[in-house]
């Protein structure tokens, strides 16, 4: 969401007749996209912002801009503790940056935190016709109902609203006629996508059976789902149709049902681990990843114990872990926290297990020959990268006129992160 938001908001001052530069030194504007959700996401802007001093200093008409969910939940204190900030701006209201930029080009200092009473995915940028990397995210749900006792989405990114599924065709056959053969359905809450078409209401499933017509696009991603909104239409998605990717994010956090229970989780452990059964009998090789957070307030090492043993019967493919953070104004930031040390020592423990299991995955791929989307040119010379359709990163000589293509990799090596393979 945040790399889909950065290019929204590039694309945005392009209207201003801004480009994209990878160096600070060459900008003349400096947006910092912010996430919110843990503490130490969050802090890190002000240090960030501290290294742009004395590039402000040296030159006065550097504009700084902090933008993204810290932004949303700061407002007008960013400016307070960082006064060189010209700008402040939410992810509601992207829209609106070319006139912000005009409004600190005459010398203000814009705010702009609101949640639009208009549809705000009518703003998004309409295309330049310019072409596009092989791989595209595209919106179709925005915010969050669920109120997970730990969570800040549902404050920075306000309530869940779902994009009507003509709007969303429109932007996936512009994509594929940018030379887009793979899209990334977005959202918070993605698989609670309910939108509306011709007076009757669409789950994600149609949607993406519907996208899976066009000739062009040869696979569909989504990201990230919520296990309680895995209806039994999406998971004989997986079966039966071909372009959906075999690779599926499904956040539990925890695995013990009073964990569960007090995260506002709405769902027990057992009822997770049917639903894996259920996806798994629809599509037997599917890659599943998760997130986890250890430490949350009241848990016990027996507590941490049921998450180890969930890990050992889904053995993910991939996971995300983090220490429970609390964060203000939501429900568990007022309870009693785990003791830091706890908190470390559970999460080096998890992680191992989840990297041993990753690590298996990715061992399990040597000596197969996959199907891999190439999308980049490599960090050595002659090389290209891609993907798996497990979502692994693959690297293999290849010329760079398949950008784009679908080609067979005879996998050689596996490292933790990528893979190394051979064109076949
Ligand atoms: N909608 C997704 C998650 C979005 S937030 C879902 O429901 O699963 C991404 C991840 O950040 C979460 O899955 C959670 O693991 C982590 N996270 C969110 N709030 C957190 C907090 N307060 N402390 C630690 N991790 C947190
Ligand atoms: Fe946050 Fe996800 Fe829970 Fe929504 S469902 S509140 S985004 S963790």
């Amino acid at each position: 969401m945040n790399v889909y938001d950065s290019e929204r908001m590039t694309s945005a001052l392009g209207a201003r007749g801004y480009v994209e530069t990878t160096s600070p030194e060459d900008a003349d504007m400096i947006l910092l996209n912010t996430c919110h959700i843990r503490e130490k996401a969050a802090e890190k802007i002000y240090s960030e912002l501290g290294r742009y001093k004395p590039l402000k200093a040296a030159k006065p008409d550097l504009k700084i801009g902090v933008a993204g969910c810290v932004a949303q939940a700061e407002g007008p204190e960013i400016m307070r503790r960082q006064p060189m900030v010209d700008l402040v701006v939410g992810p509601q209201a992207y829209h609106r940056l070319p006139e912000m930029e005009e409004q600190v080009a005459k010398g203000g200092k814009p705010v702009n935190t609101d949640f639009p009473a208009e549809d705000k995915f009518d703003h998004l940028p309409h295309s330049q016709k310019a072409k596009r990397a092989p791989s595209a995210f595209l919106t179709v749900q925005e915010g969050c109902d669920k109120f997970c006792a730990f969570c800040v989405v549902p404050y920075t990114r306000g309530t869940e609203v779902s994009r009507p599924v003509v709007k969303i065709i429109e932007e996936a056959r512009d994509l594929v006629d940018r030379g887009v053969v793979e899209i990334n359905l977005l959202g918070q809450n993605v698989n609670a996508y309910h939108g509306h078409h011709e007076g009757q209401e669409w789950g994600l499933a149609r949607l993406i059976r519907k996208l899976a017509e066009m000739d062009e696009l040869k696979r569909i991603r989504f990201t990230t789902s919520h296990p309680n909104d895995m209806d039994d239409d999406l998971i004989a998605a997986h079966g039966d149709t071909e372009k959906l990717m075999p690779y599926l994010h499904l956040p539990v956090q925890a695995g013990s049902d009073k964990i569960l229970k007090a995260m506002n989780r709405k769902h027990t452990a057992a009822y997770y681990l049917r639903l894996i059964q259920r996806i798994r009998a629809a599509r037997p090789d599917i890659a599943l990843s998760g997130d986890f957070i250890v430490g949350f307030p009241g848990e016990t090492e027996e507590d941490f114990q049921a998450t180890l043993s969930l890990c050992r019967e889904v053995r993910y493919a991939q996971a995300y872990s983090f220490k429970y953070s609390a964060r203000p104004g939501t429900p568990a930031a007022e309870q009693t926290p785990v003791d830091e040390a706890e908190k470390s020592d559970r999460l080096s423990r998890l992680q191992a297990l989840l990297t041993k299991h990753q690590t298996e995955f990715q061992q399990s791929m040597v000596g197969k020959t996959l199907p891999v989307l190439l999308e980049k040119p490599g960090r050595l010379d002659g090389q290209m990268v891609g993907k798996s359709e497990f979502l692994q990163a693959v690297h293999m000589d290849a010329p760079q006129n398949l950008t784009g293509a679908i080609v067979q990799a005879e996998i050689l090596h596996s490292e933790k992160n990528s893979l190394a393979g051979r064109l076949r």
